[in-house]
């Protein structure tokens, strides 16, 4: 099915779309099958009507097969209790171990870790998940840019938010990227990686030279944000609230080129995430 679609430009020879895999077509292609999300289905058909909101409030900020999250989380802190249980690979199937621990990101919000890493295959997953009641307003982000340390601010951007950088009129709906916990370097590069492999994949050699020049000209741009030849805003907007971008100073009131603001969630937004028909006392207890 259509994940979302991007539009770099307002220009329409320059639309891509994204396409989200089936399972057999990653099969297929010798991807490994993720079964999280069986899982998560196999979940929801459980629930017990007025109990829709816990679907939200389940939700990860962000998973991937790397120890990238754990790492750039453990900067953090070190949590002191980290609970250890028996585990199944999901590459493999052998017994491994999973770990889990509890963070409070300073102006953020208390996040749960999950990792597990297998000590037959080398597969490594971790997870990280929201660890508060699913807020009432959604948040946006706004960092304007201006040098190498606001390139390397961490930034979380959970699987629900878009982000948008008005100086390449680009837009990225929430599941172009899913959840990345990168910095904001990382996240421009991860834009420019992804949209360069769906590019590949939609034209291949059929391109056509105007087209082709449209898109080197793009990735120019791309690049450019990353050697700070002027200034730029990176704006992240979470219907969730579950983003996060570090200051760059001790006191978030200090830092002139952050900026967070909450805002009021439309209905298609709440209707998106089953939030509608919610019972507040449901969402109070969804964790
Ligand atoms: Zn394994």
């Amino acid at each position: 099915f259509m994940l979302d679609s991007c539009v770099p430009s307002p220009d329409p020879s320059l639309t891509v779309k994204f396409y989200e895999r089936t399972r057999e077509q990653q099969a297929t292609l010798g991807y490994l099958v993720d079964t999280s999300n069986e899982v998560a289905i196999t979940e929801s058909f459980e629930e017990r009507h007025g109990s829709v909101g816990a679907k939200a409030g389940r939700r990860a900020i962000a998973r991937g097969n790397s120890s990238e999250i754990t790492d750039a989380l453990f900067r953090y802190s070190a949590p002191e209790e980290v609970m250890a249980f028996p585990s199944t690979c999901s590459a493999c199937a052998a017994a491994c171990e999973c770990r889990m621990f509890v963070t409070n990101i300073p102006y953020f919000q208390e996040v749960i870790v999950m990792a597990s890493s297998c000590d037959g295959c080398g597969y490594r997953n971790s997870e990280v998940k929201p660890g508060g009641r699913i807020p009432a307003k959604g948040k946006r982000i706004t960092v304007q840019v201006e040098n190498s340390k606001d390139l390397s601010r961490d930034v979380i951007k959970s699987d629900s938010a878009s982000v948008k950088i008005p100086e390449l009129e680009l837009e990225l709906s929430a599941g172009t990227l899913g959840g990345l916990v990168t910095t904001v370097e990382g996240l421009i590069s991860k834009i420019g990686e992804s949209l360069e492999r769906v590019h590949g994949f939609t034209f291949g050699d059929s391109l056509d030279d105007a087209t082709k020049s449209k898109w080197n000209e793009f990735m120019t741009k791309i690049d450019k944000l990353k050697m700070l030849e002027e200034a730029w805003r990176l704006m992240i907007e979470d219907p969730l609230a579950n983003s996060f971008v570090a200051p760059a100073t001790d006191r978030l009131e200090d830092d002139a080129r952050l900026t967070f603001e909450e805002y009021e969630r439309s209905w298609e937004e709440n209707e998106e995430l089953g939030l509608n028909d919610m019972d507040t006392s449901a969402a109070d207890v969804a964790y």
